[in-house]
């Protein structure tokens, strides 16, 4: 059985958050791939700081070019019009063998908005989710993220949605499970880097050098 993670995002850019809390999800969950997807009209985003697809893909490659276990996938770009991770999960079941198990792999802050994206109810029937914390500060510690999860879950998608403490999972015997895993809290967003640049300060250490050194040579998010 093969077991691939699918990690969608603007990565705009691609940071060392993104990076560190993906590489946990791999590890954590014994993962053998995981395909990194940044999205083309983001339908949740303001479309103005958001840089040529193509120097987003390029960061992301940069990133991840010490690991062939990390896999980039330009789908939700060559595709037209906006990005719906629907259309992407579908993409991949079609392709996939029939031994591989499918995991979408989903921020909690992007996961509280779910009831948004397209179809949704459609993505808890198709694949079972890996949903990581995102702890910024004290107050918003990961125990009160995931009495937030269960709430969003049963006010929003479904009352069946119970926690099994052996699966570390929110369970549902028609939908597909809600994982959840605590990762090493890393109070990074691209925001902040776009910011950070924008005044002129440095960005060290919130995205990897190289994909710095990228950034710099070719004067983005000035
Ligand atoms: P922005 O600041 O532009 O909103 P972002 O930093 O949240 O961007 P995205 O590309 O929107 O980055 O994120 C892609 C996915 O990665 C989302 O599921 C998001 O929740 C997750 N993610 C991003 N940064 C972190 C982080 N520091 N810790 C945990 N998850 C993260």
């Amino acid at each position: 059985m093969r077991r691939i993670g699918l990690f969608g995002g603007t990565f705009n850019p691609i940071h060392l958050g993104h990076v560190q809390v993906v590489r946990e999800v791999k590890a954590g969950f014994g993962l053998n791939n995981i395909l990194i997807i940044p999205s083309a009209l983001p339908p949740h985003k303001e479309l103005d700081v958001v840089v040529d697809a193509e120097d987003r893909l390029e960061m992301i490659r940069l990133a991840f070019s010490d690991d062939p276990n990390f896999v980039i996938s330009d789908v939700e770009l060559k595709r037209s019009g906006p990005s719906y991770t629907i259309d992407t999960v579908r993409h991949f079941k079609s392709i996939s063998p029939e031994n591989t198990e499918l995991y979408l792999i989903v921020g909690l802050d992007a996961f509280l908005e779910i009831d948004t994206w397209k179809s949704y109810n459609d993505l808890f029937l198709l694949i079972p989710f890996i949903v990581m914390s995102r702890t910024i500060n004290e107050e918003n510690s990961a125990k009160l993220e995931w009495k937030s999860l269960k709430n969003y879950l049963q006010s929003k998608i479904s009352k069946g949605y119970t926690f099994s403490f052996a699966q570390s999972s929110f369970i549902h015997d028609k939908k597909q499970p809600v994982c959840v895993l605590n990762v090493t809290p890393v109070d990074i967003s691209s925001t902040t880097i776009r910011k950070r640049i924008k005044e002129g300060r440095s960005i060290k250490r919130l995205v990897p050098n190289i994909v710095k050194d990228f950034i710099k040579a070719k004067g983005l998010y000035l």
